[in-house]
This record gives structure tokens, sequence and C-alpha cells, in this order.
């Protein structure tokens, strides 16, 4: 079994007295979870781009919506959806943010919106007070190094199809998300786990080295490890500040050595059901304790079931050898694999999921993966508990507006 690759972060200090300080000293107040600006001027005179017509942003912008954030009118037909938010501005440069921040009436809420992909879309509805920065236009995407380690600066307006195709002109590797639209900073703020890549890569957040950011001032400060307020950044979402552009680790491309993915069609409930019991039980047996691999099912509203094992560098067996009980399983269970995909390296895998995610768009999913950081081996009550629960009750086509 190969050692992990990267260590846990030594963390000096709790993270709560960090929230905690920064509340205090005015970094940022802590305010349903967006950052409150601290300072005061003329905001009718801001020189940054105003988005007029904010009930085509907010469709544009926002990937799927809640089903708990569906009104109805007394008819029955439901409210169209609608920002809240005072104003949206969508900034170009840390120098545009700074000055907006610095020009808007204290404790004004801020919310930032960058890939529109968070399932509650709390920053895109906003408050009827606060202002929202749309970070679109922040798309750069700088390769450096520092002396072996390859190193690439993402703007808080990129999201994962974007990084991924530029990382793979680089031949390197990153843990990202599955989703092809969600903002790579919006991931990494709130915690970012990759169910491919996280087991050999770690979380994304571990990987960051620099950040810079605007604070409630309107200061514009860059971040280091040694900096408390960095570690607080990575997790707090937008909170304690506006993250403009980060900087992240990356690795040579061969630490993925690729993936199989099977998609098997269901009919019934009780069939996906069965389905996933098996392939926990796989994960179990063949997965958990060999951490040359990661197993991946997600249960689509399309009545598809697909699994996905991702191989890394360290993997010595034979491929087609190790996916074959999961075929075997659909056999048994009377199930079609319809389809069979060999992915060679990590840009192949990064967009396994893409066309799957593309035709969910609007429908909800189960989605069951390897959780780096758990030990130990659940015993099958947990395993059962999982699918009797999650796979037989999720919102597979109830909801149509649900994710
Ligand atoms: C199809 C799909 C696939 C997904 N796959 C994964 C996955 O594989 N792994 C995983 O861990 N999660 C995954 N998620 C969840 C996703 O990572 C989170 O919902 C994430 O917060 C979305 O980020 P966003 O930028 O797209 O959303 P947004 O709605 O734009 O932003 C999300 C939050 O981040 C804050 N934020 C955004 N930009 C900034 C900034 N520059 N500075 C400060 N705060 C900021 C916003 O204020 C907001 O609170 C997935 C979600 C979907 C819909």
């Amino acid at each position: 079994m190969s050692e992990p690759a990267i260590p846990e972060p030594a963390i000096p200090f709790p993270r709560r007295s960090v929230l905690k300080a920064a509340a205090v000293t005015g970094v940022g107040l802590v305010a349903g979870g967006s950052l409150v600006a601290g300072s005061g001027g003329d905001v009718d005179n801001v020189p940054v781009e105003l988005v007029e017509a904010k009930d085509a942003w907010f469709s544009q912008r926002v990937w799927s919506l809640s089903g708990n954030k569906v009104l109805l009118k007394s008819d029955g037909s439901p409210v169209p959806p609608i920002t809240l938010a005072r104003r949206i501005y969508r900034p170009r440069s840390a120098e545009e943010i700074a000055g907006l921040v610095k020009s808007l009436p204290a404790i004004t809420p801020i919310a930032c919106i960058c890939g529109g992909h968070e399932s509650s879309n709390a920053a895109a509805f906003a408050s009827s007070d606060a202002v929202v920065l749309d970070l679109a236009h922040l798309k750069s995407i700088q390769f450096h190094r520092d002396g072996e380690v390859m190193l690439v600066t993402v703007g808080a307006g990129v999201v994962f199809r974007e990084l991924v195709e530029a990382v793979k002109g680089h031949r390197c590797a990153l843990p990202v998300g599955t989703g092809p639209g969600v903002g790579v900073v919006g991931y990494l703020v709130n915690g970012g786990l990759s169910g491919y890549f996280s087991r050999r890569l770690g979380l994304l957040g571990q990987r960051v080295v620099k950040l810079t950011v605007v604070t409630a001032e309107g200061e514009m400060r860059v971040l280091t490890p040694e900096d408390e307020l960095f570690v607080a950044m990575l997790g707090a979402g937008s909170a304690l500040g506006i993250v403009v552009d980060v900087t992240i680790r990356m690795e040579p491309e061969s630490v993925v050595r690729g993936a199989e993915q099977r998609v098997v069609a269901f009919e019934t409930r009780a069939q996906a059901v069965e389905f996933a019991r098996g392939v926990l039980r796989f994960m179990k047996v063949h997965a958990f304790p060999d951490e040359s691999v990661s197993v991946e099912l997600v249960v689509t509203g399309t009545k598809a079931l697909v699994v996905t094992v991702v191989f890394y560098d360290s993997f010595s067996g034979n491929v087609a050898e190790f996916v074959k009980p999961l075929e075997d399983m659909a056999g048994s269970l009377k199930l079609p694999v319809v389809a069979k995909s060999h992915w060679a390296s990590w840009y192949e895998t990064a967009a396994a999921l893409w066309p799957v995610i593309a035709g969910q768009k609007g429908n909800p999913l189960a989605m069951l993966q390897h959780c780096m950081g758990t030990t130990g081996i659940p015993d099958d009550g947990i395993l059962d508990f999982i699918c009797t629960t999650v796979v037989a009750e999720a919102p597979l086509d109830e909801a149509a507006l649900s994710l």
C-alpha cells in the first residue's frame, strides 16, 4: 500500500479563534455567510460595470435551483426566481473590487458569484441591502515555476472546464471537482473535495500557496500560509474577504494513470438501491484497503448508475480485471451495461463526468464517493443505511427544479 501523497497541514491555531479574531479586528463580520463592508464612501460614482437586467443575470448565472427555493403563487404556478440584491457589479480587477468596497456604505453585505453552482444559491438570491460581485471577468490563468514546483495562478472567475483545459496543456494534474461549470474559487473557499483525485492529491485547498484577497475595508492583501487569515479563508466562503486570485501547486499528470467508467441502466428505484449496495460492498472490499484506486457512483435522474474507478500511478494490477466484478454484478441483477469507457490520462478522467452533468441540468442526482481522511472500514450496516436512505429517497425525478 502506498503512503498518502499529501500530509495533513499543521494548523497551529484553532480555526474558530481565527474567525473570532477576524470579526473583532474588523477584517470582516460574519453575517449570514457574507462579508460586510466596513468602510464608507460614494457608491454612485464607482466606475465598475453595473448589471442592469438583474432578472436575466439571475437566470444566466445560477446553474440550478433548489426545490425549496421554488415558491408557488395561489394558482399553483411558480413565482419566477429573482435576485433580491440592491446592485450587481462585474469588476475587472483587484483595484476595482477594492475601490468598490471602499465606496460602499458601512455594513453593506457583499456576496460573490464565481461559477454560480452553490446549491443554496444564497449568494445569488442575496438580500435587499446587499451588493453582489459577479467575478466572471476575472478569467486569468497563469503558469509559473518556483524551482521544481509547478504553479498556476487562477482568477476568481475561472470555472473548472477552463482550468482543466489549461492544465492539460502543461501536462499537470490537480484534484479538481467534477462539475465543468463549478467555480474554482467557490469550490476552494467551501472545502472542495475531489471524489476522483483527493485520495492521491489531497484537497485542492491543501495545494494553495498564495491568495490575493480584498478585505472588508477595501484593503488588498496577499496571503501566504503564515498568515492567520490564509487558513480561515479556505473554508469560510466569502465571510472573511473577497478572493481575487489563488496560486495552486500542481503535480505531473503521470500521478493519475486513468479511469474506467461503466454506465448501468435501471428502471425501478429498488434496482438502483440493490446496485448501489453492491458498489459500496465492492468499494469496501476492493477499494478502501487499496490506496492506488478511487471509486465513485453517481445515480442520475435519467435512470443511469455511473460507476467510475480511478487508477493512480501506484496501481500495478490489471484494470479490466479490477472492474469485472462491477460488470458481473450488473449482469446478476439483470441490469444492462449501456456504456463502457476507458480513459488513459488525468485530463480525460477530470472530464469524465462532464457529459453526465450536462445531461442533468435541473435534475437531481445522488453521489457516493470516497471521502479522504476517513479511517477504518465501515460495516455493512452503514453501507445499507446509505442505500436505503440516500439512494432510495433522493428526489431523482420528482423535483424537476432541484439538484
Ligand atoms: C454539478 C456540480 C458538481 C459539483 N462537484 C463537486 C465536487 O466534485 N466536489 C465538491 O467539493 N463540490 C462539488 N460541487 C459543489 C460546489 O463545489 C460548491 O457548491 C461550490 O461552492 C460552488 O462554487 P461556485 O463558484 O460554482 O458557486 P457560487 O454560487 O458562485 O459561489 C459559491 C460560494 O462561494 C463564495 N465565493 C465565490 N467566489 C468567491 C470569491 N472570489 N471570494 C469569496 N467567496 C467566494 C460565494 O459567495 C458563495 O457563497 C458541485 C456542485 C455542482 C452543482
